[in-house]
């Protein structure tokens, strides 16, 4: 007769972004028994960046490296990391949070963490994927300075595109931000700051019709929304700023989400509306989205998520050589 397979742990972080493994870092490092699940490589966005110069004490790493040396530094702690995803978090009457992951396995934390990330929206033209990092980017402040003197491209018309059009210009040599319709959903204060630049230019009523280039981004083909007319422009780059798809489906209904869908959290303990489940980096209500802010975010949650757990359980955390014990393997092949 099969027993019950629920593994009971501590606190359950979703997602292997920079924000879950520094949450998994500290909460393994305050000695609970900590599991990451993440369905993929650990690195989240870190995996689609290049070159990183904004982490502040380290001038220059690949996205990629940093990643790994942040999963080694979660694991070495005692997180331990599942290769699936979560299917469902439910809050159970004992106040203990109800796991489920993509193989129907059953868990049962006292905190979860929830740091699933997001996308940034594609365009779904021809080019864009072929170029993503050899010209295309969905992050002025990550890969700007990397478009010294170049004349770039700026699609969309919210308040990503207008802010982040004005905040290449301090390495471009022109910006044209492009937008499907003549009027603006970004904030007028933005709009009004970007037609004051004189770097900054505008063709609107006007989409994105393909990205070209030889090895990296040469120039764009438009399309005049009302006319149909097409035209080719040169590029240096093109920058896509046409929103960001969080990944905050899996509790959907059960926490509070701002107008865009983003979890709404607590601003001292980063814990959304329901008790004992946290959010952090870029899953989260907030101005940004940084390696810097997900890291300060969870680092927040994590040692808030720490409270919540010994309060409830009314003493500190067991020893992580006794905790580890309660664990399920690390999931084989699931390099750091
Ligand atoms: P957004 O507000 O959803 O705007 C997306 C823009 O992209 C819209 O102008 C939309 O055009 C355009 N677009 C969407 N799909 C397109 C397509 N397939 N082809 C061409 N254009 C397309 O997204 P966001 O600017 O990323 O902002 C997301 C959220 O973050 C918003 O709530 C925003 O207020 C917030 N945010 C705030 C700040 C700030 O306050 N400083 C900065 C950044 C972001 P239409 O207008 O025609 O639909």
């Amino acid at each position: 007769m099969s027993r019950s397979t629920t593994t009971a742990i501590d606190i359950a972080v979703v997602g292997g972004g920079p924000a879950g493994l520094t949450a998994a870092l500290y909460a393994g490092r305050n000695r609970l028994t900590t599991i990451l699940f993440e369905p993929k490589e650990p690195g989240g966005q870190l995996l689609n960046t290049e070159l990183i110069e904004d982490y502040p004490g380290v001038a220059s790493v690949l996205g990629v490296d940093l990643a790994a040396v942040m999963a080694q530094q979660a694991q070495a702690f005692g997180a331990v990391f599942v290769r699936e995803g979560i299917t469902s978090v439910e809050r159970l009457d004992s106040g203990r949070i109800a796991l489920i992951d993509e193989r129907g396995t059953s868990y049962e934390a006292g905190a979860v963490i929830l740091t699933a990330g997001g996308n940034p929206r594609k365009l779904g033209v021809v080019g864009e994927e072929e170029f993503a990092g050899r010209g295309v980017s969905y992050c002025a402040v990550c890969d700007g300075a990397f478009f010294r003197g170049k004349d770039l491209i700026v699609v969309g018309g919210g308040d990503a595109a207008l802010e982040e059009g004005v905040y290449l210009t301090r390495y471009a040599n022109s910006v044209k931000i492009v937008h499907r319709r003549d009027t603006f959903r970004a904030q007028e204060v933005l709009v009004e700051a970007a037609r004051k630049h004189p770097k900054v230019q505008f063709q609107l009523g006007t989409t994105v019709e393909q990205i070209t280039g030889d090895g990296a981004v040469t120039g764009v083909v438009l399309r005049d929304a009302v006319t149909g007319a097409t035209s080719e422009a040169p590029t240096g780059g093109v920058f896509i700023f046409v929103g960001f798809t969080p990944n905050t489906g899996l509790l959907k209904g059960h926490v509070q989400h701002d107008s865009a869908g983003f979890y709404v959290t607590d601003a001292r303990t980063m814990m959304t509306s329901v008790p004992g489940v946290f959010a952090a980096g870029d899953v989260r209500s907030q101005l940004t989205r940084q390696i810097t802010t997900a890291v300060g975010d969870a680092t927040t949650a994590a040692i808030a998520a720490t409270k919540w757990v010994e309060e409830r359980s009314g003493q500190p955390a067991e020893s992580a050589t006794t905790a580890q014990s309660a664990l399920p393997a690390q999931t084989p092949g699931f390099s750091a």
